[in-house]
Parts: structure tokens; sequence; C-alpha cells
């Protein structure tokens, strides 16, 4: 073996005291050809959990030969992580501009186009690989370049992103507000469902909304599609991307990170990364959705919740969700309203606080879900 795991600092912001901002990036390799992996965690402040994850990968692959390159950053956003509000991190929003942390990330679909035109017939997947990369890179340092410069997460969204760039596999690690484990998957990459251990699995369009993983997955999703169109034939660039939901938002858990950890390394080891057979997935039930059906349920009534739905349990339609105190209507039968499941569904995840307004995402389900076989 012939191990290199080395340490480096990239310098993600800058705070109004002028210091730089930086986060660590570990590499590890044995320098054998191989798939590039990158996986980062905390880009949502508060979701601290993939930090305990990212730990244990490390050991473990200290101890494994590793068939490529794994690149890991943990706690990639250090100002969402330090914005405290009493108890609270306030770890979703750019504090500066209001947008979304997970937002940022650059993709052009004319790029795209404009790229397959330069193709020939004749050209090997390979080339076409290495050249499209190029200029998915130099498009994002002209993004980050550009005269009229970028807001806070849009900055640092470019800057991880150019560390993703080259990637075969990108794993983003995220939370839930409180949620069960699950994960998003593009579905041309539903066999990774049955690699993975998650029992919820929620199957995404190629389609752009600014996150990572569909900023690692839809340049090439786009370019296979049109290359098929254009040559008749079928294209496939072994580029996956996913967003793994790790439970719940502040909250870290080192025995449970163990297991996570070995999560991923039975996807790692599926794809060929390292050669192990002690991380295969698990046998369990697994519940795919399409995304169209992963369905918020908000609340009409502003009040003080008690969620009475489990997580990760299905509920019938008319079923109890949650139930409501109006405390201006303690007085009378509307002291308490209740919230009901509005068909058969899975709750995944709801809303952290016991204290609500009208208008707040309460829970998000899987409706039209079914067993994966
Ligand atoms: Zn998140």
């Amino acid at each position: 073996m012939n191990k290199n795991l080395t340490k480096q600092h990239i310098s993600v912001a800058q705070n109004a005291s002028g210091r730089n901002l930086n986060v660590p990036v570990y590499t590890i390799t044995d320098n054998i050809p191989g798939p590039k992996v990158y996986i980062q965690s905390s880009i949502h402040g508060s979701e601290v959990q993939g930090n305990v994850v990212i730990h244990h990968l490390i050991q473990a692959l200290k101890e494994e030969t590793i068939y490529g390159e794994i690149v890991l950053v943990p706690n990639c956003n250090p100002v969402g992580t330090n914005i405290k509000a009493g108890e609270y991190t306030l770890g979703r929003f750019d504090p500066v501009n209001g947008t979304n942390w997970n937002r940022g990330y650059f993709y052009d679909p004319q790029l795209v186009d404009e790229f397959t035109e330069t193709i020939t017939p004749e050209e090997s997947l390979d080339s076409i690989k290495q050249r499209f990369r190029l200029l998915w890179q130099q498009a994002i340092h002209d993004k980050l370049n550009q005269p009229w410069g970028l807001g806070l997460a849009q900055q640092l969204n470019l800057r991880l992103q150019q560390l993703a760039s080259d990637a075969d596999i990108v794993l983003d690690l995220h939370t839930g507000p409180v949620a069960t484990r699950h994960i998003y998957i593009p579905e041309y990459a539903k066999q990774a469902a049955h690699q993975f251990s998650f029992p919820y699995c929620i199957f995404i369009p190629n389609s752009f909304a600014g996150a990572l993983d569909e900023a690692s997955f839809c340049p090439w999703w786009t370019l296979a599609l049109t290359l098929e169109q254009r040559f008749d034939r079928k294209v496939k660039f072994e580029v996956e991307a996913f967003t793994l939901e790790l439970g719940s938002q502040e909250t870290l858990n080192f025995n449970q990170g163990k297991k996570d950890a070995q999560n991923i390394l039975g996807y790692l080891a599926a794809k060929g990364v390292l050669n192990a057979t002690q991380f295969m997935p698990q046998s369990i039930t697994r519940y795919g959705v399409e995304l169209e059906n992963y369905k918020v349920l908000y609340t009409d009534f502003g009040g003080m919740v008690d969620y009475q739905a489990k997580l990760g349990k299905v509920v019938k339609k008319g079923q109890t969700m949650a139930k409501i105190l109006n405390i201006d209507d303690m007085d009378n039968e509307k002291a308490m309203q209740t919230l009901r499941a509005p068909c058969d569904l899975i709750p995944i995840l709801h809303f952290p606080s016991a204290s609500v307004l009208s208008g707040t995402q309460l829970f998000k389900c899987f409706t039209q879900f079914y067993e994966l076989g």
C-alpha cells in the first residue's frame, strides 16, 4: 500500500475583520487508478451529523486500499455553523443576502448545448469527458472572477464546486430538521438505492434548482441525453451525485455516525472504490418515491404543535398528523385543531419547533410510494 493522506486548507469566505475563513480538505489515496470521490458536510450550518461521519470515514479509509482518490471537506460552511441565536444555529441561509446555502452552485444548459456541437462521432468518451471537465472548470472559474462579484453563499458554493468539479462521485451530507434518514438519487442512477442502506429514497429528475448534487449530475445527464439523440447510441459517463440526509439538525451522534459511514463505505465498495466486503448494503425494506410525490404538508393554523405522526411509519388518509393548540380559543372547542393526512403517506421529516405560524411547512411526506424490489 502506498497510502497518502494529506490535509490542506482553502479559503471559502472572508469575515468583516478581513480574516480568511478556511475549511480543511482531506485527500486520501493509495495512488491506484480509480474514480475520484468528493464528500462534503454541513453546507447548512446546523446539519452537523455529517462531520462525525467524515471523521469515521477517514479512520476507516486509513485501513482500506483505495482505488482512486477520496476528497473530504467537513464543516464546509464555516459561516453557517457560527451564526447562533440563543440555543439555535441559523445555518440555512446566507445572512447577508438571504439565499439558501445550497442553491448557488453553477450549471448552464446552454454551455452543454454549445459543447455538444464540438463533438464528432469518432471522439472517445474519455476524450469527451476530459474536454467537458476542462470547459466546466473554466466556466466556474470565470463566474467566480467576473467583475461584478457574487453573493456570499454563491462564492462559497463555487469554491467548493471547484473541488468537486473533477469528481466521478459527489456526496453532499445533510440532515433534515427533525428527520428519519433518507437520500436523493438521480433517476438515471436508481440502482444506487440498493448500494446504499437508506430505507427512504427520493428519485429526482434532470432539473436544476441550484443544489450541489444537481450541479454535479445535470451537466453529464444533459450531455449524455443530447449525445444519445445525436449519435443514436447509449452514452454513460459514470458520474453520480447524491444528497444524503443523515437524521436531524442540531444533533451529532458518534455511534450512529459509524453506521452512517459504513452506509457510505458500502456504496463506495459497490462502485469499486474499495475492495472490501465487510460494508455490504443491508437487506432492509426500501421505499421509493418520485420527487413530485414528495410533498409538503403546510399548516393553515398558527399555534403550538404536538407532532403526532411517527416519522418513517405509514399514516393512512384522515389519520392525525399533528394537534395544534390555539391560545386564543382556550375557552371554546377550537382550542385544539387537528391536522390530518390528506392521503396515505409516510412522514419523513417535520418542522423542529413546537410554535409555528400559519403557512409553516410542518411535514414532508412520501405519497404514492412503493417498495423497491
Ligand atoms: Zn441541508
